[in-house]
């Protein structure tokens, strides 16, 4: 018999991973010197590591893992779908039955006439078609001048050169030439670090009159879209203020400019609804989805799309896809884990009952010293870290790294969180119940002791 690796010394394993696996988003000597934490197993909301830890997973994976691990039923799916069909593309007039139901279901679930949906296989390549449909729907509506994309400082939209360029990740930029051109950013509602004297209220008008501007600044028949998350994921869990999204919604309508929602993280019951653009009341043009939309059990992605945009979209051909475009064990995995989801009311006990619980747990975390501001939407949230409340002051930049000790004081206590800068960072499964919730808190709370 094999033995299997997961039962191999926990050092070589770590040696082996160093040698040969190039890690994203990962420092190569920090990786070398430490060795990278060996996660062999999962159910709930725990992980199990190679030394026997138990360790609640407050990330979901990667923001992904919204239905908790381990469910037999997506297992089940994916077996049935192999056997039966493993493969086949959706280019040149083919489909198949998964992805006919997934895109059938995910257009009864998204709101208003988001009608549409074109498969990938990640948010990444979503954001590409993405980046492509907008620009080819003004091509064909006779305004090809309308190239010009605008996004945010610190959004995340994905990895590729594409999506890479609509984030904002000044760090991405530095690497591998990024942005190309056309696209343009603006600042992000972060009140709390940029919002100086203003209300809250006032900073989210401002920031968001930063887009009036920018279209004026470009010309409004140069400019394709904007795009944003509903609220900032990995740019640090960003909660716009409530006079945000209504005065961008009217700045996008008055000028003509699609609007597109990357759902990637908010999507699939995160904020406490089917989508953020429910949570914070926009009607996008293009929602781009991933992660929970299989719960990460297998890579699957897409944009659901507006029915005036397919109709422009469709009356040619989008020279545009993916060999895994409605990869047929993906899509039935995502109709499992949509059926779950629904079936188990699993958003519905979020919005009702454990996001309030979990809300008024985490915002007590501004009782630490070390703890600025708190928020939280739904089942993600941050909290600021700052030597000084009073002045909302960030460490400063030698010290600017604990952020980074909090998280690694979370990993010993057996808690994945995330720093992003000096905000810490959670966005567990939505299936965590009030006693993990209870867990959670503690251990961070033990981390933030340990950090000072
Ligand atoms: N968009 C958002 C909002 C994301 O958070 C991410 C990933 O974290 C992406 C796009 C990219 O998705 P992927 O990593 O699946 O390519």
């Amino acid at each position: 018999m094999v033995q299997s690796p997961n039962l191999l010394p926990t050092a070589e394993l770590q040696a082996r991973d160093a040698a040969h696996h190039m890690h994203p988003f990962t420092h190569g000597a920090e990786l070398g010197k430490k060795g990278a934490r060996i996660i062999t197993s999962a159910d709930g909301c725990w992980l199990t590591d190679s030394d026997g830890n138990r360790i609640l997973d407050a990330m979901a994976g990667l923001w992904c893992v919204n239905i908790g691990y381990g469910r037999q039923e997506l297992v089940d799916a994916a077996a049935r779908q192999m056997q039966e069909l493993p493969f086949y593309n959706t280019f040149f007039q083919t489909t198949h039955v998964p992805v006919i139901e997934l895109a059938e279901r995910l257009a009864q679930l998204a709101p208003g006439d988001l009608n549409h949906v074109f498969f990938a296989s990640s948010g990444s390549e979503a954001n590409d078609t993405n980046l492509r449909m907008v620009r080819t729907y003004w091509e064909m509506k006779g305004q090809p001048s309308k190239k010009a994309i605008i996004s945010r400082w610190n959004a995340y939209h994905g990895s590729s050169v594409g999506s890479g360029s609509l984030g904002g990740m000044k760090g991405m930029h530095a690497q591998g030439g990024m942005p190309i051109p056309d696209i343009h950013h603006i600042d992000q509602p972060n009140w709390w670090s940029e919002g100086g004297d203003m209300t809250p209220e006032e900073f989210g008008i401002e920031r968001a009159q930063q887009l009036e501007a920018k279209i004026k600044e470009l010309g409004a028949d140069n400019v394709a879209a904007f795009i944003a998350e509903p609220v900032q994921g990995a740019g640090g869990v960003i909660v716009p203020p409530d006079s945000y999204w209504p005065e961008i919604q009217r700045i996008c309508d008055k000028y003509d400019i699609l609007l597109i929602a990357d759902e990637v993280i908010c999507g699939f019951g995160r904020t406490g609804n089917w989508f953020g653009s429910q949570t914070m009341n926009i009607k996008p043009h293009i929602m781009t989805i991933a992660k929970g939309l299989s719960s990460g059990y297998l890579p699957i992605g897409g944009s659901i799309v507006c029915d005036e945009v397919a109709e422009v979209i469709g009356s040619g051909e989008f020279n545009h896809g993916y060999t895994y475009s409605g990869h047929p064990v993906a899509c039935a995995v995502a109709l499992e884990n949509l059926r779950l989801l629904e079936e188990e009311q699993i958003i519905d006990t979020v919005r009702t009952e454990t996001a309030p619980y979990l809300k008024e747990k985490f915002e007590s975390l501004t009782d630490h010293p070390m703890v600025g501001e708190a928020k939280i939407v739904g089942m993600m949230g941050s909290i600021a870290l700052t030597p000084d409340k009073a002045t909302r002051a960030a460490f400063a930049s030698e010290a600017g790294t604990v952020g980074y000790i909090c998280r690694e004081r979370c990993f010993s206590n057996n808690l994945i969180m995330r720093h992003v800068g000096d905000r810490m960072i959670i966005s567990p499964p939505l299936v965590i119940s009030k006693g993990e919730i209870d867990t959670l808190i503690e251990r961070a709370l033990l981390s933030l002791d340990e950090a000072m």
